[in-house]
C-alpha cells in the first residue's frame, strides 16, 4: 500500500479521538522512527510504500493510540531539550514546560558554565534534568533521587545513552534515611496535581502516566515543596538557588513557603502564561 494512502486511513481511525494536527503528529513521529522516513521524504517520494509487515506494526499502533496511549511510551522514546530520552510507564513524559525549567538554570549560569558546581535533582523520573544540564555544564557534579528503582534505571540508561555522568540514588525525599551532602543548586519538579485538577487533564496522562509522579500525597499540595525547602535551606550553600517546578494555582502558596524558609523568590510563567516555576537564592 502507498504510504500516503495509508495516512488517510490513518487519520479517519483517529478522527474521533484527537484533533487533526495531532494525528499527523502521530504519523510524522511514528513514520521518522519507524520507517525513518521524514514529511519532507514522504513529500518528494509520494509513491513510497508500506510493506504488509510494516502495515502489521502501525494498525498495532492505531489501537493502541485509539485507546490513548501516549505515543512515547509506544515508541519507547522522547525528545526533551534536544536531547533522546527513554521512557515508559514508569517514567512522566517529560513536558515542554519542563525545557523551559532547564533553560532558566542554564541562563542564570551562563556566566558560570565551566564551574564545578554541585546539582541535585530530586524525583528525577527519566532523568531528563539532571542529564540535560549534565550536558550543558560538563564541568558540573550531578546527583539524581528518585524513590522508584523503575524510574532510576530508566534514568540511568538516558544517561548513557547521552553520553554524561549522573549520581542516581534511591530515596524517598519524605523519610531521608541519613543527612544529604550540600550543593550549589537544588531543582526539582515533584508531583503537583491534586484531585481537583484531574478534570483539566486528558486520558492519554490520566490513565497512563505514573500515579507517583503525578500526584500530591495525603491531600498536602506542597508536602513536597516543603520538604525540598527545608531541606535546602540546610543543605544549599549561601546564594545558592533552589529551582521549583510548581502547580500554578498554587504558586502565591509556594512562594510565601520559600520566603518563609528565608530565599529571595521569583515566579515565572511558561509559555502557555502560567505561573510554572520558581527561583530561590538563598540569602
Ligand atoms: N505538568 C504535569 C501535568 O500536567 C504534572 C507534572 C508534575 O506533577 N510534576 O501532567
Amino acid at each position: 500500500m502507498l504510504l500516503l494512502e495509508y495516512k488517510k486511513q490513518f487519520s479517519t481511525a483517529l478522527k474521533k479521538e484527537y484533533p487533526v494536527e495531532e494525528i499527523s503528529s502521530f504519523f510524522n513521529i511514528l513514520t521518522a522512527h519507524y520507517l525513518n522516513v521524514t514529511r519532507l521524504d514522504l513529500a518528494l517520494d509520494p509513491k513510497k510504500e508500506i510493506s504488509s509487515e510494516e502495515l502489521i506494526i502501525f494498525d498495532k499502533i492505531l489501537l493502541q493510540l485509539q485507546q490513548h496511549e501516549p505515543i512515547q511510551y509506544i515508541i519507547g522514546e522522547t525528545e526533551f531539550f534536544g536531547l533522546k530520552f527513554q521512557v515508559d510507564k514508569n517514567v512522566l513524559i517529560p513536558r515542554p514546560e519542563t525545557e523551559e525549567l532547564v533553560s532558566w538554570i542554564l541562563t542564570d549560569l551562563s556566566e558560570n558554565k565551566t564551574s564545578a558546581l554541585k546539582i541535585l535533582d530530586i524525583g528525577t523520573g527519566s532523568g531528563c534534568i539532571a542529564i540535560s544540564l549534565a550536558k550543558n555544564l560538563p564541568n558540573s557534579k550531578l546527583t539524581a533521587l528518585d524513590i522508584s528503582e523503575e524510574a532510576l534505571k530508566i534514568a540511568s540508561n538516558n544517561a548513557e545513552l547521552n553520553g554524561v555522568k549522573v549520581v542516581f540514588e534511591n530515596k524517598d525525599i519524605l523519610n531521608l534515611d541519613k543527612p544529604l551532602d550540600s550543593f550549589d543548586i537544588i531543582v526539582s519538579n515533584p508531583p503537583y496535581v491534586r484531585d481537583l485538577e484531574k478534570k483539566e487533564m486528558h486520558r492519554n496522562v490520566l490513565e497512563n502516566e505514573p500515579e507517583a509522579a503525578l500526584y500530591v500525597r495525603d491531600n498536602d499540595p506542597l508536602v513536597f515543596y516543603e520538604a525540598i525547602t527545608k531541606l535546602a535551606h540546610f543543605n544549599l550553600s549561601k546564594g545558592g538557588y533552589l529551582y521549583f517546578e510548581i502547580n500554578q494555582y498554587l504558586a502565591k502558596e509556594t512562594e510565601e513557603l520559600m520566603q518563609e524558609s528565608g530565599f529571595k523568590t521569583n515566579l515565572k510563567k511558561d509559555i502557555f502564561g502560567n505561573f510554572r516555576m520558581i527561583r530561590g537564592i538563598k540569602q
